[in-house]
């Protein structure tokens, strides 16, 4: 693999987190990346059009992206120079297949669905619903289903959007007095794959209009799959119409991945960036980032890109660095139990080897006991994963120090203060 290419590849995939794909499709689908040096990123495009609206329309996302992606600000250049060869591939959307998406425990049925369907539009399971918290994997089945579908069915018209769009889309219609031909586009589907429906909610005219949607592709045996972030029961706003019908065929739900899932998923993404991650990284990162694949991925490549621009090493104390950064970044992001421990080790002056020991002493055992209560509370680990992961005691005993402290909370007015302002520290960070 290239790396400069790898480079554009992340680029687009952080974009798209923004942005539709195919919009962006649109701008970047021949951009090749020209030079990088250390503060500046030349891509090479084929149009003048495409250099304008890169220019003016993508260089803060671009920029922004850049920076979390090096850490360092950068500036965008977009030249002309020589007209790329057409390359469809660049986009990131190409890299969501069933055969790059790690199976566990925590996705297996929403998996083993979204291929179901993908391999018998229509008949096996309509409408599909999967919902899941953020960077599980929703819109990875969702391209999943649509890349396996155009490979073996190239005639049949899909629409793929997002709910977002798709509200934007009609109220474009409407101005524009174009309605009939926004009812042609979706409803003429041979297929429709919707991202994140529970932004239809509250957004009566987009209701009204998606309702019809659905109608007429399903009465005509069209597959519907939509992904969303809670069940349709909870998607607030609602109409009772729309949610009897998006819980009228199978609903399937993605939780986080466990830790075998974790090791396998950060295996698959470095191998796939042509990064060979040392056995104590992988571990490492599966024992780290719990509660998000994207967190994780994310660390992934910037541990890639960090080694190609910086010739950083590949080992755990740049993990660590990668990990940190990535949280600064997005505050929304899950603490490490390293970061935790950390935390709590200064703010009680003990020291973390005390904390992760055995000593009985009184103030070592609180503070021991705040830490396994504080990765309870803001990772996904499981008790017994805290226990065997972190620190190294048996998972009952996790359970006893999680049952205290929340006793204590309880209990204690001034203490409980004290645990917010931990957390706050450590979300802060
Ligand atoms: P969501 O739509 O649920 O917020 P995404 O589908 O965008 O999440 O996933 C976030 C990132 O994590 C994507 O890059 C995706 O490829 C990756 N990812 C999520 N789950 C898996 C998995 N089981 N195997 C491989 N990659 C995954
Ligand atoms: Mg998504």
């Amino acid at each position: 693999m290239q790396p400069k290419e790898d480079i554009l590849t992340y680029l687009l995939d952080i974009l798209s987190r923004d942005m539709p794909a195919s919009v962006l499709n649109a701008w970047f689908d021949d951009a090749e990346i020209l030079s990088l040096t250390e503060d500046t990123l030349t891509l090479l495009t084929s149009t003048e059009l495409k250099r304008g609206i890169i220019l003016s329309r993508y260089s803060k996302p671009v920029t922004d992206a850049l920076f979390e992606l090096f850490g360092t600000p950068m500036k965008l250049e977009v030249t002309l120079e020589r007209t790329a060869p057409s390359k469809q591939d660049s986009c990131g959307i190409r890299e969501f297949g069933f055969e790059n998406f790690v199976v566990g425990d925590s996705n297996k049925f929403a998996a083993a669905a979204a291929k179901a369907v993908a391999e018998s539009p229509g008949q096996a399971y309509n409408p599909l619903f999967i919902y899941g918290g953020s960077g599980l994997g929703k819109t990875h089945l969702l391209y999943a289903i649509m890349n396996f579908i155009r490979a073996s069915h190239p005639e049949y018209q899909m629409r793929v959007f997002s709910a977002e769009l798709f509200t934007n889309d009609l109220v474009n219609a409407l101005q524009n007095k174009k309605t009939h031909e926004f009812h042609d586009k979706y409803r003429s589907a041979d297929l429709l794959l919707v991202d994140d429906i529970q932004f239809i909610g509250g957004r009566n005219f987009s209701q009204e209009e998606f309702f019809h949607t659905f109608n007429t592709l399903y009465d005509a045996g069209h597959q519907i799959v939509l992904t969303s972030d809670r069940p349709p029961k909870e998607v607030p706003a609602l109409e009772d119409r729309l949610r009897t019908r998006f819980e009228s065929g199978l609903i399937v739900d993605i939780q986080p991945p466990d830790f075998e899932t974790r090791m396998a998923i950060v295996k698959s993404k470095a191998q796939r960036m042509g990064l060979l991650l040392p056995d104590d990284v992988v571990l490492y990162l599966a024992t780290s980032v719990t509660a998000n694949v994207r967190q994780l991925e994310g660390t992934v490549k910037k541990i890639v890109a960090w080694r190609d621009l910086l010739h950083s090493p590949v080992d755990v104390t740049t993990a660590e660095k990668a990990i940190a950064d990535l949280m600064r970044e997005n505050p929304g992001l899950n603490p490490t139990p390293d970061m935790i421990i950390s935390e709590v080790s200064a703010f009680y002056g003990v020291e973390e080897r005390d904390i992760l020991g055995k000593n009985r002493q009184a103030d070592i055992v609180t503070a021991r006991q705040i830490c396994m209560y504080l990765v309870r509370s803001l990772t996904s680990m499981s008790l017994k994963e805290i226990g065997t992961k972190v620190f190294r005691r048996d998972h009952t005993t996790v359970m006893y120090a999680v049952e205290k402290v929340e006793e204590m909370r309880g209990t204690d007015d001034a203490f409980d203060k004290t645990i917010n302002l931990l957390m706050e520290n450590i979300r802060g960070k």
